[in-house]
C-alpha cells in the first residue's frame, strides 16, 4: 500500500494519542485530538472491546504512523533488531529514532517528520559535510548534521528553530545561529522516544 495522504489528525484520533505529525499546531489549542478525542468515522461509540491482536496491531500501526514509514520498510527494521545482539524491541525504537528524517525533526530543523523528510530528500541536509539525501540514512555517534549552505535552507531551519517551543533530547546537541548545527552525542534509546510505546506487543504480532 502506498503512503497515506489524508488528512493526518485522523491518524491521531484513531490511536488517542498526539502523534504530533503537524507542526505548531500539535501544540496549539487547535490540535483536533484536544477538540475530539474519539476515533474518526461513524459508531465510534459501538465499537466492540479491544481484542490481544487487535492491541498488538494498533502499537505497530502506531509506531509506524509516528514515523511516517511503510509497512515493508518497517519489518526491514524489525528484521535488522531481531538479527542484532541485544533486546529487540529497543533495538526497533533505536533504528527508527537514528534515521535522518526523524534526527532533522527532534533537532528542532523541521516542524514535522514530513517537512523533515522532504528536508532531506530535496538535499538540503549534510551529514558529516556530505549531502545526504536519503531519509532512511541512519545516523552514528559522533556525526555532525548541518544544512545546505544556501539562503533559502538556511532561513527556513533558523524559523523552524525560533519556532520550535521543544527542547532536543539529550543525545543530540544543536548550535543556533546563522549557520545551524546539530551532533549527534550518542546512539538513542527507547527511553528517548518522544510518545509512549510497548515494542514487546509489537514483537507479539511480528514474531508469528
Ligand atoms: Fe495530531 Fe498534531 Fe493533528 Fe493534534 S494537531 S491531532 S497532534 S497531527
Amino acid at each position: 500500500m502506498g503512503r497515506y495522504t489524508g488528512p493526518v489528525c485522523r491518524l491521531c484520533r484513531r490511536e488517542g494519542l498526539k502523534l504530533f505529525l503537524k507542526s505548531t499546531r500539535c501544540d496549539s489549542s487547535k490540535c483536533a485530538l484536544e477538540r475530539r478525542d474519539q476515533p474518526p468515522g461513524m459508531h465510534t461509540q459501538r465499537r466492540r472491546k479491544q481484542t490481544d491482536y487487535g492491541d498488538r496491531l494498533r502499537e505497530k500501526q502506531k509506531v509506524k504512523r509516528f514515523y511516517g514509514i511503510l509497512e515493508r520498510q518497517f519489518r526491514r527494521y524489525f528484521e535488522m533488531a531481531s538479527r542484532s545482539k541485544g533486546n529487540t524491541g529497543s533495538t526497533l525504537m533505536s533504528l527508527l529514532e537514528r534515521r535522518l528524517d526523524s534526527i532533522v525533526h527532534r533537532l528542532g530543523f523541521a516542524g514535522s517528520k514530513r517537512q523533515s523528510r522532504q528536508l532531506v530528500n530535496h538535499g538540503h541536509i549534510y551529514v558529516n559535510g556530505k549531502k545526504v539525501d536519503i531519509a532512511s540514512y541512519l545516523v552514528k555517534a559522533g556525526d555532525k548534521i548541518s544544512v545546505k549552505p544556501r539562503p533559502k535552507s538556511l532561513r527556513f531551519v533558523r524559523e523552524s528553530l525560533e519556532s520550535n517551543a521543544s527542547k532536543a533530547p539529550d543525545f543530540l546537541s544543536v548550535i543556533k545561529g546563522e549557520r545551524p548545527e546539530g551532533q549527534v552525542l550518542r546512539l538513542p534509546g527507547i527511553e528517548d522516544v518522544s510518545i509512549p510505546v510497548q515494542p514487546q506487543l509489537i514483537i507479539e504480532l511480528l514474531s508469528k
